[in-house]
């Protein structure tokens, strides 16, 4: 039977890091690192996401500020938003929420956020940074998944490492970072699918991250005997949160397993303070 990879756990231990560093930095009087939330749409900070967002920068001594537009708004005045906040000293992270309303993406908006502040390492800059192998911020999702296999030192060197799902904000930049590692790394997606060759991958995966949205679309029987199971995606099945993988089943096999709930989740909500953090700390000369 797999063992967890505990991302609670995880996340605790580091959370409890970044709470020591922002009081540090309070008692040196350099003041705190700001995190600014925008949201499209109605009711933004009934999302889960935010509410998460919110209680884990109180937690951290991160300010946290959620502001809402009307789902109405045009691109060009998020647009003004952004760049006001760009001009903001007092603002170190910024974060677009998605999904965008329909028509707007987050790759036309995210561009005109200063390099500087895109805390979640979406802008074409920090992006193409990661090809150059330098992660100071990436994708926080992406990271979490990094950061959960290092905290229970899973080596990745030499080996075969699956990721199911190509996004922009997960699969792909991942897969970035799991070549910086030296892992041999496959990508499948959708056309793997089809191709009918998801399976044979999925088969020899030695560690098998999948990010796609499908409740259970990974068997069980498919996971190698001895694998690591990263599964991040999260669906409502039934009343209930379930991943992509069958855990049940895939735990048999599995050596290390996500729960979901409690895998990647958490621990993708700390990548955020953490990278307010940083940029803070790049802001003000100390990094
Ligand atoms: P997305 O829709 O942008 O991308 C889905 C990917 O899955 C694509 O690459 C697509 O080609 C692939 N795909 C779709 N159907 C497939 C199939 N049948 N076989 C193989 N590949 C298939 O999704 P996303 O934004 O990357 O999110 C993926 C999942 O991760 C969702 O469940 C989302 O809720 C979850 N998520 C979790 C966290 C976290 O912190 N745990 C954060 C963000 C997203």
């Amino acid at each position: 039977m797999a063992a967890l990879l505990d991302g609670k756990k995880v996340a605790s231990i580091i959370k409890e890091q970044l709470k020591k560093e922002t009081a540090f930095l309070k008692e040196k009087g350099l003041g705190a690192p700001t995190l600014v939330s925008l949201c499209v749409g109605e009711d933004c900070g009934s999302t889960l996401y935010a509410k998460a967002q919110a209680q884990v920068a109180l937690e951290t001594g991160i300010d946290y500020r959620l502001i809402g537009f009307e789902k109405g708004i045009s691109k060009e005045s998020l647009i003004a938003e952004i760049k006001k906040l760009n001009n903001d000293p007092s603002v170190h992270g910024v974060i677009i929420q998605t999904p965008l309303p329909l028509g707007m993406k987050l790759r036309d908006v995210i561009s005109f956020c200063s390099p500087l502040k895109d805390v979640e390492g979406m802008h074409p800059e920090n992006l193409g940074q990661l090809v150059l192998e330098n992660d100071f911020v990436a994708p926080c999702t992406a990271q979490a998944c990094m950061e959960l296999l290092k905290s229970y030192k899973i080596k990745l060197y030499g080996r075969d490492v699956v990721i199911v799902g190509h996004s922009e904000i997960i699969g792909k930049p991942l897969s970035l970072l799991m070549l910086k590692s030296l892992a041999t790394t496959t990508v499948c997606h959708i056309a793997t699918s089809e191709a009918k060759k998801l399976r044979d991958h999925v088969k020899r995966a030695q560690i098998l991250v999948v990010a796609v949205g499908k409740p259970h679309l990974i068997k069980g029987a498919w996971i190698k005997k001895g694998a690591v199971v990263v599964d991040v995606g999260i669906n409502r099945l039934k009343g209930k949160i379930v991943g992509d993988v069958e855990f049940k089943t895939a735990a048999k096999r599995a050596s290390f397993i996500t729960p979901v709930p409690g895998g990647v989740g958490p621990l993708t909500v700390l990548l955020l303070m953490k990278n307010t953090l940083e940029l803070f700390k790049r802001a003000k000369g100390l990094s």
